[in-house]
C-alpha cells in the first residue's frame, strides 16, 4: 500500500477487502485520519481506494469488541478461491445463521429508484416445492433460526400463506415478512389471513414522514399506505418494525419523526430498524458517494444524529454493539415506553445476541422446547405477548413487567457493506444469510455485492 498520500494516518487494524472495480480480494488496512477511519487498499490494476467507514465518536477501537467465531453446523461449500468467493456457507465462516432470507418472488408492485433486488413487474415466483427445499436446507445447516420472507414484494406471491404455513410446520417459529405494505394496506382481511397462517411480524419499508422522503426513495408518496398497512396489522395482531432506508440528502432529517411516529403506533409498532443506504442493486448513479461526493452515513454519525434530533432523549450510551454479527455491522437499544409516554432505556451498554442473548431486564417467561429457539429479536419484533393492562390487579413490579412485555421498543440499525466498504472480517462474522436458489446460504452483503458497474458476484448468477 505504498504511494503518495497512502501512508497517512494510524493503522488501527488489518483486514481484507475487494477492489470495487474488479472485485479481486485485496489486503486492507483500517487507518485513522483525524476523526475518520478509512478502509485502504490498493488494486494493482485499478488503483488505491480509501472510503470512509467511520466518522466521529464513539471511536472505532472503543466500539470494537472481541468476537468468538461460531462455525456453521453444516458447510455447504468448501474453501477453494477464498473469501468472498466460496460462500455457501464455507467452513471458514465465523457465525451461524440467525436470520435466513428466502426471496419468494422477484416481482414487485413498486419500482423504487433504490432497490437492492432490482425488482420489477416482471419476474418469477418460488414454487412451494422450492420453498420446502430451502427451508430444509436452512434447518439442516442452522436449526430453527428466524426466517424472513422477502423479494421482490413477497405479498405478490399467490401462495404466500402456504409458504408461511410450510415454514411453521417445518419448525420455524418466527417468520417475518419484508414488505412495502401496499397489499397489507388494501385489505385488513389479508393481514389477518397471514397472521392465521403463522406470520409473526412485518418488516415494513418506511422511509419517512414526508412526501419528499417517499418520493426520493420510492418515487411516490406512500404515507397514507403505510398508515393503513399498520392499522391492518394492528387489527390482525401482527407486530410491525419500521424499516427506513437512509439516503443522505433525502431523509436524514426525519429520524426522530420516524421514531415518534413508531411510538405513537406502539405497541403494534415494535421498533425502528434503520438501514443506511449501501450501493448495490438499483440506486441512482447520482446518489453514489464516489460520483456525487455525498458521504456514506457511518455508525457513529447515525448515533450522533439520533441524539441531536431527539434533543438527548436517545443517547449514544444507550446503544450497544451486537454480540452476534460483527460489531461494525450494527447497533441496538431497547426502551420501555412508560405510562407517561416517555422512553426509559433498558439494559444500556449490554450486548444482545440476536439468536440467544437476553437483556439484563428479562420480562419474558421461561420458554420450553422449540420455543427456546425463538430469539430475542423474535420476541421483541412479534406482536406484544400480553395485553397492556394484564397486571392491573398486581403490584407495581407486576405492572412494570407487564408493561415491559407489551411496551418495549427497539431502535436499531444495520450498516450494509458494498464493494467500497466491504471488510471481509465483518463479512465472515455475518449472521444474516440469503438462501440462494440452489440451497447455499450466502451472507447478505456478499449475495448483493456488485462491482462499480453493477455486475453482481452472486445475485442472478445462481440457478437451481
Ligand atoms: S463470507 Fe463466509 S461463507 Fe463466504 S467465503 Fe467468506 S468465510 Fe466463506
Ligand atoms: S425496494 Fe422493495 S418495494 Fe421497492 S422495488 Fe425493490 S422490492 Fe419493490
Ligand atoms: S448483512 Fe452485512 S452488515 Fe449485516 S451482519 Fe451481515 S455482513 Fe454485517
Ligand atoms: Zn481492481
Amino acid at each position: 500500500m505504498s504511494g503518495p498520500g497512502k501512508e497517512k494516518g494510524r493503522v488501527l487494524g488489518s483486514t481484507e477487502s475487494v477492489c470495487p472495480v474488479c472485485l479481486r480480494r485485496l489486503p486492507a488496512e483500517r487507518r485513522q485520519q483525524g476523526e475518520e477511519v478509512l478502509l485502504c487498499r490498493q488494486c494493482p490494476e485499478h488503483g488505491f481506494f480509501a472510503p470512509v467507514i467511520w466518522r466521529g465518536v464513539p471511536d472505532l477501537p472503543g466500539w470494537q469488541r472481541p468476537k468468538t467465531p461460531a462455525s456453521p453446523q453444516l458447510a455447504y461449500t468448501r474453501m477453494a478461491q477464498g473469501c468472498p468467493f466460496d460462500c455457501g456457507l464455507c467452513p471458514r465462516h465465523g457465525q451461524h445463521t440467525c436470520t435466513a432470507l428466502i426471496e419468494i418472488t422477484s416481482r414487485c408492485n413498486l419500482h423504487c429508484p433504490v432497490c437492492f433486488a432490482s425488482a420489477d413487474e416482471q419476474g418469477t415466483d418460488l414454487s412451494l416445492a422450492q420453498a420446502a427445499f430451502l427451508y430444509d436446507r436452512i434447518a439442516a445447516a442452522s436449526g430453527p433460526c428466524n426466517i424472513q420472507l422477502s423479494g421482490g414484494e413477497p405479498t405478490l406471491h399467490s401462495e404466500l400463506t402456504a409458504i408461511i404455513r410450510l415454514g411453521r410446520d417445518k419448525g420455524f417459529s418466527f417468520i417475518q415478512l419484508n414488505t412495502n405494505g401496499l397489499r397489507l394496506a388494501e385489505s385488513a382481511a389479508y393481514a389477518k389471513i397471514l397472521q392465521e397462517a403463522g406470520l409473526s411480524s412485518v418488516f415494513l419499508q418506511f422511509d419517512g414522514c414526508s412526501a419528499k422522503s417517499h418520493q426520493a426513495l420510492r418515487g411516490r408518496d406512500l404515507g397514507h399506505i403505510k398508515e393503513e398497512a399498520i392499522r391492518h396489522c394492528a387489527a390482525a395482531g401482527l407486530g410491525v418494525v419500521l424499516v427506513p432506508t437512509l439516503l443522505p440528502g433525502a431523509n436524514l432529517d426525519e429520524l426522530w419523526q420516524i421514531i415518534t411516529y413508531g411510538l405513537s403506533h406502539a405497541p403494534t409498532v415494535r421498533g425502528v430498524h434503520f438501514q443506511p443506504i449501501s450501493y448495490f442493486g438499483r440506486f441512482p448513479q447520482s446518489a453514489q458517494p464516489e460520483q456525487s461526493g455525498r458521504p456514506r452515513l457511518s455508525l457513529p454519525e447515525l448515533l450522533q444524529l439520533l441524539e441531536l434530533q431527539s434533543s438527548g432523549v436517545l443517547r449514544s450510551e444507550h446503544f450497544s454493539p451486537p454480540a452476534c454479527e460483527h460489531a461494525f455491522c450494527s447497533f441496538h437499544a431497547n426502551y420501555l415506553i412508560t405510562e407517561e409516554g416517555s422512553l426509559m432505556p433498558l439494559g444500556a451498554g449490554q450486548s444482545v445476541c440476536c439468536s440467544t442473548g437476553e437483556t439484563p431486564l428479562q420480562p419474558f417467561p421461561a420458554l420450553e422446547g422449540r420455543e427456546k429457539s425463538v430469539s430475542f429479536t423474535a420476541r421483541q419484533w412479534r406482536a406484544p405477548a400480553a395485553p397492556v393492562d394484564a397486571a392491573d390487579n398486581g403490584d407495581d413490579f407486576d405492572r412494570f413487567l407487564a408493561r415491559a412485555r407489551s411496551h418495549r421498543f427497539s431502535i436499531s440499525a444495520m450498516f450494509f457493506q458494498d464493494a467500497w466498504t466491504l471488510d471481509l472480517e465483518r463479512l465472515r462474522g455475518c449472521c444474516i444469510h440469503v438462501a440462494a436458489p440452489d440451497g447455499r446460504l450466502i451472507p447478505f452483503c456478499a449475495y448483493n455485492l456488485c462491482n462499480a458497474s453493477g455486475t453482481a458476484l452472486y445475485r442472478g448468477k445462481i440457478s437451481v
